[in-house]
């Protein structure tokens, strides 16, 4: 987000990161929050909460050596987490892989019931991903 004072029509800049604060960023996203809630195994564990976001509307503030990196299956998301307390605010999806999916969990000053939130039936990722919408 080399511009991040440009916000586009009806974006809110938001803050978020780790628990520890190792981990911390900024982004851009258009309000109300949409956010998808997925089944699948690694989001049912941790609670993941999808706001994607672009590489454009996106910027780490912290050094990228504060994250550990978790792949498996295809190998092509990118399931970061922070090296210190363990907290995944965000990460590069599958479904996504030229942007971000931020943890709405993990943004600052945004509470769960501020979001619109709705499934995602990642469990049959390949049936359904057809259905989220491009960044
Ligand atoms: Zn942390």
């Amino acid at each position: 987000m080399s511009h991040a004072e440009d916000l586009a029509i009806g974006a809110r800049k938001l803050s978020g990161g780790c628990h520890c604060g190792q981990v911390k960023f900024v982004m851009q996203a258009i309000e109300p929050l949409a956010v998808k809630e997925c089944n699948c195994s690694i989001c049912q564990a941790v609670g993941f909460l999808h706001l994607f976001v672009s590489k454009a509307n996106f910027e780490l503030l912290t050094d990228w050596d504060n994250l550990s990196l978790y792949t498996f299956n295809s190998g092509v998301a990118r399931h970061w987490f922070c090296k210190t307390c363990g907290v995944k605010a965000f990460y590069r999806p599958r479904s996504h892989p030229t942007g971000y999916s931020v943890n709405a969990r993990c943004l600052d000053g945004v509470e769960l019931e501020d979001l619109q939130i709705s499934p995602f039936d990642g469990r049959n990722w390949e049936a359904n991903v057809g259905e989220l919408a491009p960044l």
